[in-house]
């Protein structure tokens, strides 16, 4: 079994909810975030997160920070603030960056979040308007010399589903994909979307992925958004008792072939996963 040190240096990518609202739940109804926030609309204490990646960073932990998961991180007002400290206190390859569909955002805004160190933002259009508005952004800012496009990155995509009544007729998009896929991992039987060789499964963000949520919750991943999976909650687990439980409950993942009902559905896997067919 991996020690605590071990497990945190396989961690690659560490998403945190800073805040569970986001403007638009209300009208996207069926986003995990719409049905979450019917029992919890606040955000995580900074104090808490603080001292949270305090002991990640005594770990050694290089991970990515992706500050989303899937609340809208534009409307957080400790934003800037939590990505001065990343940037003051964890280390180059420790990249900031966060998806937004756009709330609140204008060229001024990007920049100056590009200024205190954020590394990337990936922002979603969901209308025409907004995907045009954003890709003159993007195209200014990046026309700019005394902007570093070298390092900064700023991606813009659209998406298409069934709540945006828009006619989207852009064809530079970065990926269109459907909302609230989400929903159908705890379908159960309901004509599987991926029909799993349990034995062979190898999802790699077991390792590499580690997930809080605004409630405190560290989970095992986003797409298990009703976080049937937990290692423990930052307001009351010491860091190792979290490490230590995720440790246990990969092994089990791994070695017995103990999964989550949510893994056996879903279709964001990465690694080598067999299904009956083959
Ligand atoms: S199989 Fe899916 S839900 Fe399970 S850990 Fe992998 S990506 Fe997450």
């Amino acid at each position: 079994m991996d020690t605590i040190a071990e497990a945190i240096g396989k961690i690659e990518k560490l998403k945190i909810e800073t805040t569970r609202r986001c403007p638009l739940s209300i009208k996207h109804t069926k986003c995990p975030v719409a049905i979450l926030n019917k029992e919890f609309n606040d955000s995580l204490d900074v104090e808490v997160l603080f001292s949270f990646l305090q002991k990640m960073i005594d770990y050694g932990c290089k991970a990515q920070i992706l500050l989303y998961m899937y609340n809208e991180p534009s409307v957080d007002c400790k934003l800037s603030y939590i990505i001065h400290y990343i940037r003051d206190h964890m280390g180059i390859t420790n990249h900031v960056m966060f998806d937004t569909n756009g709330w609140g955002l204008d060229e001024q805004t990007i920049r100056m979040l590009f200024d205190i160190g954020l590394d990337r933002i990936v922002i979603t259009g969901y209308t025409d308007e907004e995907y045009q508005r954003f890709k003159n952004i993007k195209e200014k800012l990046f026309s700019d010399e005394s902007f570093d496009r070298t390092k900064k990155i700023l991606n813009v995509r659209a998406v298409s589903d069934e709540h945006t009544q828009s006619k989207m007729s852009m064809v530079e998009t970065y990926s269109v994909f459907k909302l609230d896929e989400r929903l159908d991992y705890y379908k159960a039987g309901e004509g599987q979307l991926c029909n799993v060789n349990i034995s062979d499964f190898s999802c790699v963000k077991l390792d590499t992925l580690l997930c809080v949520s605004a409630t405190g919750e560290v989970t095992m991943c986003e797409y298990d958004w009703k976080q049937t999976v937990s290692f423990g909650n930052l307001y009351k687990d010491s860091l190792e008792d979290i490490i230590t439980n995720k440790i246990k409950f990969n092994d089990r993942a791994y070695k017995q072939s103990i999964l989550p009902d949510v893994c056996t559905r879903c279709v964001h896997y990465y690694g080598l996963r067999k299904t009956n067919e083959q």
